[in-house]
């Protein structure tokens, strides 16, 4: 067993049940049923186990967390280890008594992510009615309560050009952080990519929008900015690298390196219900696959950039060339760059209707 340096967030997803049916969401296309969740215990023991591991913040995160009614004794434990704890939520289950709650057991952020600057835009694509309006009471309500709050704004090519009114939106509510993430391309994005990708154009005028406001709002807002893969250079630094800084529990209990993993064939990701998470971090084949630089193809092997972006993201790779262990087709180096040009055409295209994030979406139809 080699004892790598211990990861610094553990993100738990509690459950796949979710009011909501983006079409970008980054859960697997098959969606993980109730029935198969973690019960209480079992996640009380993974947050324990956490904290002895040396992780310093907990992610409670879903579908949707607060559809577990179990979510503020999970809180209160990650407190009592001494973790930092961020409940990244729809909201549109938060109110004034589950808030309370929350609060009570020691959360110390709130995410709340929205569909877009207005109603009538959000509520469609989240499939929802009158979900925005939930989610900016919501968001009153956190601030009111005196914790953290960032506001999370997925970014796609029908609501890019509100880009500016979502920054203002973080400044009306006074968030100290707000994120402005185009829709990152895996399960649920990727099969909706045609009817999401925005163009070459609106993207840049995105990108002036917010770099213009950072310099503004230097000081006091901090503003994430998340562009899409398809128009970049150079790859992310994906999960801060496989395997380095994250650790991912599926509802049923799978430990993954990041929550688009199980899309990788060939792997026979730990549980767990039947190792700990010191060995599944340590002592996992997975896990090790590819961590660090050992594993790199050319053009990676050779490059000066291998530990700042480990080579990207193995999983986009997959599902673009059909071999994770390739250089990811963001870069410009790889062999494959130009299937991101390609695929980016499609956004000069006409969009087609999305397929909504929800068990028994007809998936098939939309891959043919
Ligand atoms: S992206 Fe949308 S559907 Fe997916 S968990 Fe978040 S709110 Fe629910
Ligand atoms: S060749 Fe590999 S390491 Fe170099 S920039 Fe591209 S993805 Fe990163």
């Amino acid at each position: 067993m080699v004892n790598a340096e211990p990861p610094l967030s553990l993100l738990l997803e509690l459950t796949h049940k979710c009011p909501l049916q983006c079409p970008y969401c980054s859960n697997p296309l098959a969606l993980e049923r109730g029935g198969g969740e973690l019960d209480t215990a079992a996640w009380l023991e993974v947050i324990d186990q956490a904290a002895a591991l040396g992780v310093l913040q907990i992610h409670f995160s879903g579908g949707e967390p607060m559809a577990r009614p179990d979510l503020p004794q999970l809180v209160k434990r990650a407190a009592e280890r001494g973790l930092y704890s961020n409940l990244i939520t729809s909201a549109v289950l938060l109110n004034a008594a589950t808030l309370a709650a929350l609060a009570g057991a020691g959360l110390d952020h709130v995410q709340i992510s929205f569909q877009d600057s207005e109603a009538a835009g959000a509520d469609r694509i989240g499939n929802y009615a009158g979900g925005h309006a939930k989610k900016l009471a919501a968001a009153n309500l956190v601030r009111a309560a005196g914790l953290a709050l960032t506001l999370n704004f997925v970014v796609h090519r029908h609501n890019i050009a509100r880009v500016p009114d979502m920054i203002a939106m973080g400044e009306a509510f006074g968030a100290g952080r707000i994120e402005i993430a185009n829709v990152q391309y895996y399960g649920w994005g990727l099969l909706n990519r045609a009817a999401l990708l925005p163009t070459r154009a609106a993207l840049d005028a995105c990108t002036a929008a917010v770099y213009a406001a950072r310099e503004r709002l230097r000081g006091q807002m901090v503003i994430d900015y998340v562009v899409p893969d398809y128009y970049a250079a150079e790859p992310k630094a994906c999960m801060g690298g496989w395997a380095r800084r994250f650790l991912n529990i599926s509802p049923s209990g799978r430990a993954l390196p990041c929550h688009a993993a199980e899309t990788l064939p060939g792997f026979d990701w730990p549980s767990v219900r039947e190792h700990t998470l010191a060995d599944i971090w340590n002592g996992s084949a997975a896990f090790a696959r590819f961590r660090g630089t050992a594993w790199m193809p050319e053009p990676c092997k050779s490059c000066d950039r291998r530990e700042i972006d480990w080579g990207g993201c193995r999983c986009q790779a997959f599902a673009l060339t059909g071999d994770a262990s390739r250089t990811d087709p963001a870069c410009e180096l790889s062999p494959d760059h130009a299937i991101m040009a390609e695929a980016a055409r499609e956004a000069e295209r006409a969009a087609p209707e999305f397929v909504y994030r929800r068990i028994g979406a007809n998936v098939g139809a939309a891959q043919s």
